[in-house]
C-alpha cells in the first residue's frame, strides 16, 4: 500500500548538502505495526516526515495506493496528508490552552465536520484512550502519559489509514510509555502504524516489522508477522472547514489565553486611541487657527450679531423693535443693518474719513469733545484717540460741514456738521463710526437702497434698461420720454403709452405703473425735464421726483440684533423666530480667507495620517508578532492537522477582528461616559467633539483593515516554510 523505491532525502543548507537518508526501499501494508530504530541522526525522523508528506524527497519514488507522488505539489501533499496521515509527536504538539475534548475535536472541525456530528466520535475516542474523566480538563494540567494519549486520540479520531509516531514515548517514564504503546496498538489495528523508538523491548511484542537505520540507510528490515489478507484502504474523509467553525475557533482563540488576550487588547486600544487622537487633535488645531474670517456681504461677522428680516418680508415697525428689545439677551438693535457693512465716505476739502453709520441712539456715554447733536444734520464721530485728524487737526473736524457720500453715488449728497467727538479705546480698526439722527439715517438708507437697486423699464412690450431720473417737472403717474421713441410704435405715437418702472433690490421689489406724458427733443430738453446737457446717446426716462423718492425711501427691511451672551444665541434665535423674524447668525457667513493655506494643511494632514497609519501598522505588527510568536506551535499544529493557509489566516483574522472590535468598543464606551459627564476629562471631551459618526466609522474600518493585514502577514510568514521546518524551528 505504501511503497518507497530508492527514495533519498537531501538537505541543502547554505551550499552544504546533508543527507537525511539514502536509497530507502520499503513496502508497507495496512495492518502492519512498523517499528523503526537506530541511533540519533540515522535518519528516522526524516524518513517519517517524508512518509507523512511533511517534507519533500529528492530522489526515487514513493507510491501511495499505487499512485506515484514525486510530482506532487505542496497542495497535493496537503490533500495526501488529509486523506492518509495522522501524526503523533514526541513533544505531543497539543494545544495546551484547550481541553482534552477541544483538542480531539479540533482535527475534525478543521477538516470540515460540523460540531454536532462529531460529539459522539470524539467522546468515543476519548473513552478508548481512557481519558473520559479528563475530557473537560485543560491539556496543560495533564501528565506526559495522559498528554500522549490525547495525541493518540486526536490522531485516531479522523480515521486515517496511516498513523506516524515519532518517538511517542521519548518523554515518558517506562510505565506510561508501555501504556501508550499498548493503547496505540489496540486502537490502531487494521491501520498502518509506523513508530520510531529507541526502546525496542517496549514494542517488541506488538511489532510486525522492525527496521533498523544507520547513517541514512536501512541496515535491517525484519518481518516478524505476515499480513495475509490486507484490508481495503479507506481514505479519510475531509472537507473545507465550515465558516461557522472558523468563527468558533477564532472566538475560542481570542479568549483562551488571558495574557495574550489582554496584550492584544492593549495594542488595539493603543492603535484606536492614537488614530482618534491624531485626527481629533488635528481638527482641533485647525479650528483654533481659524480666526481670520471675511465675507463679501457682511463686514461685521462677530458672534454677537444676529441679522434679521421679517418672515412676511415686510419692513420693520417700531412695534417690532420694541418686542425685540424686550428679549432678555438683546443688547441693542441696529435698525439700519446696511450701514454696519457699508462703509461710507465723508469728506471736506481734502480731508476724508471712511466708516460705518450708526444711529445716535446707539451711542453709549457722552462726547469727549464738542457737544451732543441737537439738529437733524448734526452728528458725532467716534474714533481712536491717536487718529491724526482727531488729535491734531481738531479744528478741521469739529463744527465743520462734511459731505456724506456712498461709494459711486453722485446724484444726492447729504451734508452734516460734526458737533461732537467721542474717543474710543485704541484698537487696530482705524474706521470711524458716525452717529446720525434718525431722519438722517433714513435719507442715507434711501441713498443706499438706490445704490443697490436695479431699475428696469417695461415699455412697448419689452424690458429695457433706460436710465431713470427724477424730475420736479413731471406730474405724478406720468413719464417723460424722448420724442424719438415714437418711431418704435407702429402708429407712430408715443404719448399715453403705458410704461412700467420696476425697482428691485435684495429687500423688495416695487413697480410704478405710468403713462407717457410729454416727450422731449433736443431743443426743449431743459425746459421739459429740468436737466441740462442733452445727449443723443443717453435718452433717459424722467419720472416724478416724489414718486422716485418714495420707491427708495423705505423703512428698514433688515436689521441686526446684538446680543449680550453669545453662548445663548440659539435660544435668542428661537425667540426671534416666534416673534415672526427670520434670524441668521452673522458668524455663519464667515468665509475663510485662508482657503489655500488650508488646502495645503489638508494635504499635510493626509500625509501625516497615512504615515501615522503605516508607522502604527508596523509597530503593532511587531508587537502582535511577538505576542503571536508564542502561538506559532498552535498554528503549525493547525496546519499539521489539515488547516490550509486560507483557514489559518481566517481563524487569525477572526481572532484579531474580535479583539480589535472589543478594544474599539471600549474606547467608544469611554468616550460616551466622558460625554455623559460621568467621567470628567475636559480636554478629551473637547477633542471628541470634533469627531462625527463618519470619523468613527472610518477609524473602525482602518482598525479592522490593519488587523486583517497583520493576520495576513503573519500567516504568510507561517506558511513560507514547510510545516515541518516551522515546527522544528519552534520546538
Ligand atoms: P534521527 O531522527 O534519526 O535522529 P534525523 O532524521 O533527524 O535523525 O536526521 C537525519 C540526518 O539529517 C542527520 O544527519 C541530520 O543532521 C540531518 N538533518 C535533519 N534535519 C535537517 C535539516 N533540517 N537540515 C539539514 N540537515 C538535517
Ligand atoms: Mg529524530
Amino acid at each position: 500500500m505504501l511503497n518507497l523505491k530508492n527514495v533519498s532525502k537531501f538537505y541543502y543548507n547554505k551550499g552544504i548538502i546533508a543527507t537525511g537518508f539514502t536509497k530507502v526501499n520499503l513496502e508497507l501494508k495496512l495492518g502492519e505495526f512498523v517499528v523503526i530504530t537506530g541511533e540519533s541522526g540515522s535518519g528516522k525522523s526524516t524518513l517519517l516526515n517524508v512518509i507523512s508528506g511533511l517534507d519533500s524527497y529528492e530522489e526515487g519514488e514513493m507510491y501511495i495506493n499505487g499512485e506515484e507522488t514525486s510530482h506532487y505539489t505542496e497542495k497535493e501533499f496537503e490533500d495526501y496528508r488529509r486523506k492518509y496521515i495522522a501524526n503523533i509527536f514526541q513533544s505531543f504538539n497539543l494545544i495546551n490552552s484547550y481541553t482534552v475534548y477541544q483538542n480531539v475535536e479540533l482535527v475534525l472541525l478543521l477538516n470540515g465536520y460540523k460540531k454536532r456530528q462529531v460529539k459522539k466520535k470524539v467522546l468515543d475516542m476519548i473513552e478508548k484512550v481512557g481519558l473520559t474523566k479528563f475530557k473537560n480538563t485543560k491539556v496543560s494540567k495533564l501528565s506526559g502519559g495522559q498528554k500522549q494519549r490525547v495525541a493518540i486520540a486526536r490522531a485516531m479520531v479522523k480515521d486515517t489509514p496511516i498513523i506516524v509516531a515519532d518517538e511517542p514515548t521519548g518523554n515518558l517514564d517506562t510505565e506510561s510509555a508501555k501504556d501508550v504503546i499498548e493503547i496505540l496498538k489496540k486502537v490502531a489495528k487494521d491501520k498502518l502504524v509506523i513508530v520510531v523508538t529507541h526502546n525496542i523491548e517496549q514494542v517488541e511484542e506488538y511489532a510486525t516489522r522492525i527496521i533498523k537505520m544507520h547513517d541514512g540507510r536501512i541496515i535491517e528490515n525484519t518481518q516478524r508477522k505476515e499480513i495475509k489478507d490486507e484490508k481495503r484502504l479507506v481514505e479519510s474523509e475531509y472537507h473545507k472547514i465550515t465558516i461557522f467553525n472558523k468563527w468558533r475557533l477564532g472566538i475560542r482563540n481570542t479568549f483562551n489565553i488571558v495574557t495574550k488576550f489582554l496584550l492584544l487588547f492593549a495594542v488595539f486600544l493603543f492603535i484606536t486611541v492614537a488614530l482618534l487622537a491624531e485626527y481629533a487633535g488635528f481638527a482641533l488645531s485647525e479650528d483654533e487657527n481659524n480666526t481670520s474670517y471675511g465675507s463679501a456681504g457682511f463686514s461685521d461677522l462677530s458672534e454677537n450679531r444676529i441679522i434679521i428680516k421679517k418672515q412676511d418680508k415686510t419692513p420693520f415697525t417700531q412695534e417690532d423693535y420694541e418686542k425685540i428689545k424686550a428679549l432678555s439677551n438683546t443688547d441693542y438693535i441696529v435698525e439700519d443693518d446696511l450701514f454696519i457693512d457699508n462703509s461710507i465716505s465723508f469728506y471736506r476739502n481734502d480731508i476724508s474719513f471712511y466708516g460705518n453709520m450708526r444711529n445716535i441712539e446707539n451711542l453709549k456715554g457722552t462726547v469727549d469733545l464738542g457737544r451732543m447733536p441737537q439738529a437733524e444734520n448734526e452728528i458725532v464721530v467716534r474714533a481712536n484717540k491717536d487718529q491724526y485728524n482727531i488729535s491734531h487737526n481738531t479744528e478741521e473736524v469739529l463744527n465743520k460741514t462734511y459731505t456724506l457720500r456712498n461709494d459711486g453715488e453722485q446724484n444726492k449728497e447729504i451734508k452734516v456738521i460734526i458737533v461732537g467727538i467721542q474717543y474710543r479705546e485704541n484698537d487696530y480698526d482705524y474706521q470711524f463710526e458716525f452717529y446720525l439722527s434718525t431722519p438722517m439715517m433714513e435719507k442715507l438708507r434711501s441713498m443706499v437702497n438706490r445704490n443697490y437697486s436695479d431699475i428696469t423699464v417695461f415699455f412697448n412690450n419689452k424690458y429695457t434698461s433706460y436710465t431713470v431720473l427724477p424730475s420736479e417737472k413731471v406730474e405724478k403717474g406720468k413719464a417723460i420720454v424722448s420724442d424719438d421713441l415714437k418711431y418704435e410704435f407702429s402708429d407712430g405715437r408715443v404719448r399715453n403709452k403705458p410704461i412700467v418702472v420696476t425697482v428691485s433690490n435684495i429687500y423688495y421689489k416695487e413697480e410704478l405703473n405710468l403713462t407717457v406724458g410729454n416727450t422731449y427733443t433736443k431743443s426743449n430738453y431743459t425746459r421739459v425735464t429740468g436737466y441740462e446737457n442733452y445727449s443723443p446717446y443717453q435718452l433717459p426716462i424722467f419720472i416724478n421726483q416724489e414718486e422716485y423718492d418714495a420707491i427708495f425711501d423705505k423703512p428698514s427691511y433688515q436689521s441686526s440684533v446684538y446680543i449680550k451672551d453669545a453662548k445663548e444665541i440659539d435660544q435668542t434665535m428661537q425667540e426671534l423666530e416666534t416673534l415672526g423674524m427670520k434670524p441668521k447668525k452673522a458668524m455663519d457667513f464667515r468665509v475663510d480667507y485662508n482657503a489655500s493655506y488650508k488646502q495645503v494643511m489638508k494635504i499635510i494632514k493626509l500625509v501625516v495620517t497615512v504615515v501615522l497609519i503605516v508607522v502604527l501598522f508596523f509597530i503593532s505588527y511587531f508587537i502582535i508578532r511577538i505576542i503571536l510568536k508564542s502561538r506559532n506551535i498552535y498554528y503549525t499544529t493547525l496546519r499539521m492537522l489539515g488547516a490550509t493557509f486560507k483557514s489559518v489566516k481566517r481563524i487569525l483574522d477572526i481572532e484579531l477582528f474580535v479583539n480589535s472590535t472589543l478594544a474599539y468598543m471600549a474606547v467608544l464606551g469611554f468616550i460616551y461616559l466622558i460625554n455623559q459627564n460621568m467621567i470628567s476629562f475636559e480636554y478629551i471631551a473637547k477633542l471628541t467633539s470634533y469627531l462625527t459618526i463618519r470619523e468613527y466609522v472610518v477609524m473602525y474600518l482602518v482598525l479592522t483593515i490593519m488587523s486583517q493585514l497583520i493576520a495576513r502577514r503573519f500567516s504568510k510568514k507561517l506558511f513560507k516554510n514547510t510545516a515541518i521546518n516551522t515546527y522544528n524551528e519552534e520546538v
